[in-house]
């Protein structure tokens, strides 16, 4: 399969996601995709336009979503904090562990995700992760 084109941001939608979506059939290929990122480590290649995520979206308006300025801000976001560029091919489980040091467990998601409907969720999960990772520290300590 060639290289798995992803917008950055989705790496945080990933990061967060718990079976919601904009669709029943959105989130059921949402669900697909993270599988397949879990299970088989692709080369992804990070790209600010509509990507295989976005191909089940019905936002997705002739490969265009409707929210193209403000998803394009998140994506910028994204690989700017990730010290990461546009076309950038790297592996999954590599993109997802910088996501998680440079974004989550720095406490961005909300300088990434302004004005995301979906906020409230990953902000709430985000909290968990931190108080899990602050155990998990303590552990290995
Ligand atoms: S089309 Fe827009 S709203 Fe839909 S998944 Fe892609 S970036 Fe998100």
């Amino acid at each position: 399969m060639s290289s798995f084109e992803l917008r950055p941001h989705h790496g945080l939608c990933i990061a967060f996601f718990e079976g919601k979506g904009y669709s029943p059939d959105f989130t059921r290929y949402m669900a697909e995709m993270i599988s397949y990122l879990e299970m088989h480590n692709p080369e992804i290649r990070l790209v600010l336009h509509t990507d295989r995520i976005c191909s089940a979206c019905p936002h997705n308006r002739n490969a265009v979503c409707d929210s193209a300025q403000k998803v394009l801000h998140y994506d910028k976001t994204v690989l700017s904090l990730c010290s990461l560029e546009n076309n950038q091919v790297l592996l999954w489980k590599d993109f997802q562990s910088l996501v998680r040091l440079k974004i989550l467990q720095q406490r961005r998601i909300s300088a990434v995700c302004r004005n995301c409907q979906w906020l409230f969720i990953c902000s709430e999960k985000q909290q968990k992760f931190l108080t899990f990772s602050d155990k998990y520290d303590k552990i290995e300590l």
